[in-house]
Parts: structure tokens; C-alpha cells; sequence
């Protein structure tokens, strides 16, 4: 379609990340004509592979595939592209407070007092999620009570040892980009429910971090597109969209979509960017505002090998030096070089981006020689990526309610506009926030749309 054009289609789909090709797929597998306008230059949003010199593919974004991620294994299955697990040999490390400390699987060896903490918290968590629906969390018993929470204010509460309030602290920057102070307890239970367990999340083995994809994860969005040719509109920013009882008009500079339905697969507070006619009803502006992007960096350093692997470590660290705060060993499936990735998540992210390139790079390795000895402190090469500074994302890794978010506007989240449906890995009810999320999401959208149209 030439620029300047106008196109009929049965639906427009805003946004080719992975949510809005699952959903774009289904659509035209079904037999429906189907444009997906995407404003980037490239496919896969959130998902973003780089290479680090000599074909070395790092993720920049969303990488590990669960033990129970069944829709993105299947559809790598189905674009032939493998799954590995994530190195997992040797010793993980706990620098917290000025104490370093080996250990074995997630849990570190603590004081017994502080153990104990953590079990009884994750326990205390568990049977609080279990009474919240990942579908309808506002309508839980204590919802309000709930919502009206922090989780460092829960935690203040339940759990009595400042170092275990650390730790769960630290897994929260990198689970959710947002430090516990942010974000509403209810939120948490809700991502807790809508995984199955707080230990899914937080697990590598038989838990979200187990395994990664060959050639990284944007190979997957990057699949998913050939297979839809030129339905995808690269350099199309969706500005505005009208919408009737049964139609809709699709802005995207000089392209223009009329289509019998719309899905809206985008993070919400991006989608708060286009301009609806008629206005959204006010719930959903709201929402809009409420649910925040999370902000998380991925820093990336590239050695000859993997040479912590020698002192018997895994590369997987939690500390509190700064401004990383989780490590994992991300080498190649060959282990021919060493890539160590760390996190930087809320508040150190924020205060990261006001540095130059220069010195972020220097704190970050300056971290990483802390953990792992003089030579992480000479890469090879060196990446970085700050999802809150990119237009079209906002942050990352998902988005999320601050107190009193999910009570307020909740409702809204999925509910349809007419003929607009909501789609992204925000609105999915298994796995929201990660890869699996986003593709449930786009594929009940697209269920949506199939019951609907004719
Ligand atoms: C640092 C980081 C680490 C992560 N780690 C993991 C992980 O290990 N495992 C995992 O499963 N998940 C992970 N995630 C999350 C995962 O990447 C996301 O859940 C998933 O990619 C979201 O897909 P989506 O399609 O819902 O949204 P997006 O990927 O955000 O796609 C939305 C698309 O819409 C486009 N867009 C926005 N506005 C407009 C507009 N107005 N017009 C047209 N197009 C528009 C964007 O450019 C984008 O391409 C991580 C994310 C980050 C950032």
C-alpha cells in the first residue's frame, strides 16, 4: 500500500509486538483481512535483540521462556527456533548489606531467623494470591484493603527482618521495574495469581527464568511477521482513531485503515498517546493514567568466556551494591564467550539515567568487578538498554498499579470501546508481563473479534 493511502480491512491491529502479531495471525488464519500498523521501524517492541560483535545475539529486552510458557514454546516450535536452558552450573552469590554469601537454587543460606522470614512471607503471599483472580482482582474480598497497600508497607507489617524485606525488595525492581514503595500489594497479588505462584516467578529451574531462545527473543515477533508479509505497516504511528458502533477509522500519518474492529495492542499508558473519537470513556483514561511503566535496564558485557564459570559460579547474583542488583551468565548456548547481564530496575534506574553513557557504564562494571573479580571489569564490548527512554514503550519489562489502581479502574482493562478491543501483555489473565502474556492476550483479542464479526 503506497503511502497516503487509504485501505479497508476487517480489523486494524495498533502495535506489532508479540501480542498484536499473535493476534494479527490468529485473525488472518481465521480468513479475516488484517493490517498491523506498528510505529517503530522494526517489529517486536519490548523484545529487542543486538549484536555484540562476532554474531554474539544478546536480548535487550524480554528473554526467558518459563517452564510453563506453553504458547511461546509451541510457537517457537512452530517457527523452528530452539529453546536452551539458562546456565544454571556452579554457585549463585548474595551480596547484600557487605556480606557475601554462596548458595544453591533460589534461596540463600541466611540466618536461620531470616529464612524463616522469607519462607513464612512467600507463604503469607501464596495464600493472599490465592484469593485473588488474575481476571477480576478488584472483586477479591480485601481488595480495597488490599489495593490501599504497598508492598513495603505489607512487608513493614509482615515481614520482621530488614534483610528479608531487602530481598524481596531487590526481586521486586527486576519483576516488576518498580520499587516496592510503588506498587499496590493487590498489584502484586494479582501477578502472583495470574503466574500461579510467587516462586514461578522468582525461579530459574521449572520457574520464568528457565530457558531462552535461539538467536534471542525477537525471533519470534521477527517470525510471526514474515508470516504475515505485508499486512505489517513498519513507520506507522497510529495518532487517532474514530470509532462508531460497528466501524472504525485508523490514523497513521499518511495511512488510513477503516476496518470493522481495531485491537489496541500497545502498553496502556502509550496507548493514552492516541487520540479517540469519541473520547474513551472515563474509566479507561484513567486507567490509562494509573497503570505506569515500570522502568528496568538491561546492561550487557561481552568477555572472551564465561570466566566465572572457572571459580564454580553461575553468574546468577542478587546485591545491593548498585546500580545492579540481579545478575545471570547470558553466554551463548556453546559457551565459546562469557555475556554477563545485569539489571537495574526502579529507582536506580531512574537515577542511572541521569548519568552520561560513560560513567553508567563504569558503575555498571565497576559492580560486576565487585561480584566477579578484576576481569569483568574488561570487556569485550558493552551494551545497554533504558526501556523508560524509548518513545514507544514508556519502560518496562510490564506495566503496573500504584495504590489504588486496580479498584479505581481495573474494570476497564480488557472491557471493550465498541468495536476497540484491548490487547498487550498487560491485559493478559496467564503470565501478564511476560512473552506468554502478551500472546494469551492477543489471542483472546482476537477470540473477541471472531465471535463478533462475520
Ligand atoms: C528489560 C525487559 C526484560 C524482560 N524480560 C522478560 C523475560 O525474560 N521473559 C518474558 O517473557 N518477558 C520479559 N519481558 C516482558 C516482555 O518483553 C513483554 O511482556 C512483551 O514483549 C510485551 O509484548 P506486547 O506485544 O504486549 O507489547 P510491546 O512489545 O510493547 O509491543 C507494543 C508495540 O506497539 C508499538 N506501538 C506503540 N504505540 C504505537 C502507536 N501509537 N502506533 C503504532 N504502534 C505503536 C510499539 O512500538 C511496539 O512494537 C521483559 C521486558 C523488558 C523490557
Amino acid at each position: 500500500m503506497a503511502a497516503g493511502s487509504s485501505q479497508a480491512a476487517d480489523v486494524a491491529v495498533v502495535g506489532a509486538g508479540l501480542s498484536g502479531l499473535g493476534a494479527a495471525k490468529a485473525l488472518a488464519d481465521s480468513g479475516h483481512e488484517v493490517v498491523v500498523l506498528e510505529a517503530r521501524d522494526r517489529v517486536g517492541g519490548r523484545l529487542l535483540n543486538a549484536d555484540l560483535g562476532d554474531g554474539v545475539q544478546v536480548d535487550l529486552g524480554g528473554q526467558w521462556v518459563g517452564s510453563d510458557h506453553t504458547r511461546v514454546q509451541g510457537l517457537a516450535a512452530e517457527l523452528g527456533i530452539g529453546i536452551f536452558p539458562q546456565y544454571g552450573k556452579g554457585r549463585n552469590l548474595l551480596d547484600v548489606a557487605g556480606t557475601r554469601r554462596l548458595y544453591r537454587g533460589t534461596i540463600p543460606r541466611l540466618g536461620l531467623g531470616v529464612l524463616w522470614d522469607v519462607f513464612v512471607a512467600r507463604r503469607r503471599i501464596a495464600r493472599l494470591a490465592a484469593g485473588v483472580s488474575a481476571e477480576r482482582p478488584w472483586a477479591a474480598e480485601r481488595a480495597a484493603e488490599l489495593d490501599g497497600q504497598t508492598l513495603a508497607g505489607w512487608c513493614e507489617a509482615n515481614v520482621r527482618t530488614p534483610i528479608a524485606r531487602e530481598l524481596i525488595g531487590l526481586a521486586g525492581r527486576t519483576v516488576w521495574g518498580t520499587g516496592p514503595e510503588e506498587l499496590s500489594m493487590l498489584h502484586v497479588l494479582f501477578y502472583v495469581s495470574s503466574a500461579g505462584s510467587f516462586d514461578k516467578l522468582v525461579d530459574t529451574e521449572g520457574g520464568a527464568q528457565q530457558d531462552r531462545l535461539v538467536g534471542g527473543a525477537q525471533a519470534l515477533p521477527l517470525g510471526l511477521a514474515v508470516s504475515l508479509g505485508d499486512r505489517v505497516r513498519l513507520s506507522s504511528p497510529v495518532s487517532r482513531i474514530e470509532h462508531g458502533d460497528d466501524s472504525v477509522r485508523v490514523f497513521a500519518g499518511e495511512v488510513e485503515v477503516e476496518a470493522q474492529r481495531a485491537i489496541v495492542a500497545v502498553p496502556p499508558a502509550i496507548a493514552a498517546r492516541i487520540e479517540f473519537d469519541p473520547p474513551l470513556p472515563a474509566q479507561r483514561q484513567l486507567l490509562e493514567r494509573h497503570l505506569r511503566p515500570g522502568t528496568l535496564n538491561k546492561c550487557v558485557a561481552l568477555y572472551e568466556e564465561p570466566f566465572w564459570r572457572a571459580d564454580g559460579l553461575s553468574g546468577e547474583s542478587v546485591t545491593d551494591i548498585g546500580p545492579v542488583t540481579l545478575t545471570f551468565d547470558c553466554s551463548p548456548p556453546d559457551g565459546s564467550s562469557g555475556v554477563m547481564l545485569g539489571f537495574v530496575g526502579g529507582p536506580e534506574a531512574r537515577e542511572m539515567e541521569a548519568m552520561a553513557p560513560a560513567d553508567r557504564r563504569d558503575a555498571v562494571l565497576a559492580c560486576f568487578e565487585k561480584l566477579y573479580g578484576p576481569r569483568a571489569a574488561e570487556p569485550v564490548d558493552y551494551a545497554e538498554q533504558a526501556w523508560a527512554g524509548e518513545e514507544w514503550s514508556g519502560g518496562g519489562p510490564t506495566s503496573n498499579f500504584g495504590p489504588g489502581g486496580w479498584t479505581v479502574t481495573g474494570p476497564a482493562l480488557r472491557e471493550p470501546v465498541g468495536p476497540i478491543h484491548w490487547a498487550g501483555t498487560e491485559t493478559a489473565t496467564v503470565w501478564s508481563g511476560y512473552m506468554e502474556g502478551a500472546l494469551q492476550a492477543g489471542e483472546r483479542a482476537a477470540a473477541e473479534i471472531l465471535r463478533s464479526v462475520r
